[in-house]
C-alpha cells in the first residue's frame, strides 16, 4: 500500500530538527519500522524529519568508563564496533541478532528503542546493562534509565517533541561475562523470547547478576527475582536452574500465533538458563 502524503525535511543541525519536532513533526531514522507502518496506514505523520543527515548523532565512543552511542548509529555499526566488542560485547552481540543484513544496515539504535516493539532485541541487553538514555527537546535535556523508559507495547516515556540523542552503557568490568540468547521468529528474526545475562564473579561467588528479558510480555523487563536468587551463590548448575525458573516471576506472558502463554513461559526459562550459563562461562 502507498503511504498517505507527507512533507519531508532533512535538517543539517540538531537545533533545526528539534524545532520542527516541537511543531509536531515525526522523526525518521532508518525507516525500518516507521515506513512499513505508514504503508499499512497504521501511522500517518504529516511531516517527517529525517535524522539521517545529522552526522554528529552517529558515533560510538568511550568516555570515563562508559560507552556513548549516538542515536543514529546503525545496528551494523554496533555489531562491528571494535570499541563495543572490546568493552561492551553484550550490545555488539545483541545487534548481530537483529533481522537481516538490510535491516541492520538501515535500522538505528535510537529508532529501535523509540519504537519499543515488545519483541525487539536491544531492550533485553539495555535492561541488563542498566543503560541510560539522553533525551533532548528544544531547550531541555534529561537522562532516563532503561528500566523507566520502556512503559508498554510501543509506548515509552518520551515526551512530544523529544528525541533520543544518546545511549550510555557501562564498559565491562573485570570478572564480568555477558550473553544474549534468543529464540527468533524465523520470518522476521524478532524475538519470541530473548534473554540477556550479565554476571560478575568475585572470589568464586556471583557478586552481581543482571538479567533483561524481551519478547515475553508487553514490554522488556529486569528479572529481579532471578537476579537475587543468583547473587551470593557459587553459580552451580542447581543455582542456575533455580534462578531461571524465577525469570517469569510476576510477569504476564503474551500469547500470539507464534507462541502460547505456556510455551513462552517454558521457553523463557530455558533461554534464561542458557544465557546465565553462557555469561558465567565468559566471566573470568
Ligand atoms: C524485516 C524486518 C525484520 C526485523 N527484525 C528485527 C529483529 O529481529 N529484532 C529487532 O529488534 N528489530 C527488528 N526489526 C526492526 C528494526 O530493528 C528497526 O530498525 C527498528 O525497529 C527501528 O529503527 P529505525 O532506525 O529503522 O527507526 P524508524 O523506523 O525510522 O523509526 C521508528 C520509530 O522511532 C521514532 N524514532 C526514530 N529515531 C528516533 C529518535 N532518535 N528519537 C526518538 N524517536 C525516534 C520514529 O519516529 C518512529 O516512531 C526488523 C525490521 C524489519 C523491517
Amino acid at each position: 500500500m502507498i503511504p498517505q502524503t507527507f512533507d519531508y525535511t532533512a535538517p543539517r543541525t540538531l537545533e533545526e530538527a528539534l524545532g520542527l519536532l516541537a511543531q509536531g513533526a515525526k522523526p525518521l531514522a532508518g525507516g525500518m519500522s516507521l515506513i512499513p507502518m505508514m504503508k499499512l496506514r497504521l501511522a500517518a505523520p504529516e511531516h517527517l524529519v529525517d535524522l539521517g543527515r545529522l552526522k554528529d548523532l552517529s558515533y560510538i565512543r568511550e568516555r570515563n568508563g562508559a560507552i556513548h552511542i549516538g542515536a543514529t548509529a546503525t545496528h551494523h555499526d554496533l555489531e562491528t564496533s571494535a570499541a563495543l566488542k572490546a568493552r561492551c560485547p553484550l550490545l555488539a552481540e545483541t545487534a548481530a541478532h537483529i533481522g537481516d543484513v538490510q535491516v541492520r544496515n538501515r535500522g538505528t539504535i535510537g529508532g529501535s528503542i523509540a519504537h519499543a516493539d515488545p519483541s525487539a532485541d536491544y531492550p533485553a541487553a539495555l535492561q541488563a546493562l542498566e543503560a541510560k538514555f539522553v533525551l533532548q527537546g528544544v531547550g531541555s535535556e534529561r537522562t532516563v534509565a532503561a528500566a523507566d523508559f520502556f512503559v508498554d507495547t510501543f509506548t515509552t516515556s518520551l515526551d512530544p517533541g523529544e528525541i533520543i540523542r544518546e545511549v550510555i552503557v557501562p564498559a565491562e568490568d573485570s570478572g564480568e561475562g555477558t550473553s544474549y540468547q534468543k529464540m527468533f521468529q524465523p520470518a522476521s528474526g524478532f524475538a519470541i523470547v530473548g534473554v540477556a545475562a550479565r554476571i560478575r564473579r568475585e572470589g568464586g561467588k556471583i557478586a552481581m547478576a543482571r538479567i533483561g528479558v524481551t519478547g515475553v510480555s508487553n514490554c522488556s523487563y529486569r528479572a529481579r527475582a532471578a537476579e537475587k536468587a543468583l547473587e551470593g551463590t557459587g553459580g552451580s548448575a542447581a543455582d542456575v536452574e533455580r534462578a531461571a525458573t524465577l525469570v517469569m516471576e510476576r510477569v504476564e506472558a503474551n500469547s500470539d500465533l507464534h507462541a502460547s502463554v505456556d510455551y513462552r513461559r517454558h521457553v523463557a526459562t530455558v533461554y534464561a538458563k542458557r544465557a546465565i550459563a553462557s555469561a558465567m562461562g565468559r566471566s573470568a
